[in-house]
């Protein structure tokens, strides 16, 4: 039986990748990964050369069958998101979950490193010994109840958010006290922007160039 590794990876700067994330994806057969262009420039860096094959949201249970076919004939395989830690607001769930049900022998590893989560908590300068993680939030439907739930939360709420929607999230805010957006984690133009969400509109409407990027949005109570 086989192996799979969830391997997480840079979520900008691709120096933060671990010797063992290095070595996994060195020693394995094949690796998996939600977008195979991306991730051929962290193996570039790395001057690792292996086999790819795409496993996006859309295909994930299609592709999960041919990763345990693989499994099943003793190969080692990984898989990796476009950033950070598999299954955090990126494919990866599903994919385990398939694995475990259909082959509950198999082996099936974390190779753990950033997630943008953890990473915009550990320089927000703010109690995170509970929080709750709600990644991008619905466009439509929901919204304006997870909205609501939000002001109302006792502990920090950490969001996902694209460049495209960043300036209607600080606005749906408004009612929130204080929210900490960092931005851009980990690269040249990293920043962490706090104040009231007016506040902070008021920052990246000064420094339009800045609205760019990713963006981690943490709502303190
Ligand atoms: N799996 C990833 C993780 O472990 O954090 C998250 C992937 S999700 C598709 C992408 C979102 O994560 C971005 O829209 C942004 O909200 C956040 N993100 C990822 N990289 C980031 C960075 N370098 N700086 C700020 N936010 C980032």
């Amino acid at each position: 039986m086989g192996t799979l590794s969830i391997v997480a990876t840079p979520i900008g700067n691709l120096e933060d990748i671990t010797l063992r994330a290095l070595r996994t994806l060195k020693e394995c057969d094949v690796i998996y990964a939600e977008d195979t262009r991306v991730i051929s420039k962290l193996l570039a860096r790395y001057s690792i050369a292996k086999p790819l094959q795409r496993l996006d949201a859309a295909k994930e249970i299609k592709k999960a069958d041919e990763v345990i076919a693989r499994l099943e004939n003793g190969e080692r395989v990984a898989f990796v998101s476009d950033a950070g830690t598999p299954g955090i607001s990126d494919p990866g769930a599903r994919l385990v979950a398939h694995v475990r049900k259909e082959l509950p022998d198999a082996k099936i590893e974390a190779i753990p490193g950033p997630s943008a989560l953890a990473t915009a908590l550990s320089i927000a300068g703010l109690d995170a010994t509970a929080f709750t993680f709600l990644g991008f939030l619905p466009h439509k439907k929901g919204r304006q109840t997870a909205l609501k739930k939000i002001v109302v939360s006792e502990i920090p709420v950490v969001l996902y958010e694209s460049p495209h929607r960043i300036e209607k999230l600080l606005k749906e805010l408004e009612g929130v006290s204080r929210i900490t957006v960092a931005r851009e984690l980990t690269k040249i133009h990293e920043e962490v922007v706090s104040g009231t969400p007016q506040d902070v509109s008021a920052h990246f409407a000064s420094h339009p160039d800045t609205i760019r990027g990713e963006f981690v949005v943490i709502v303190t109570p």
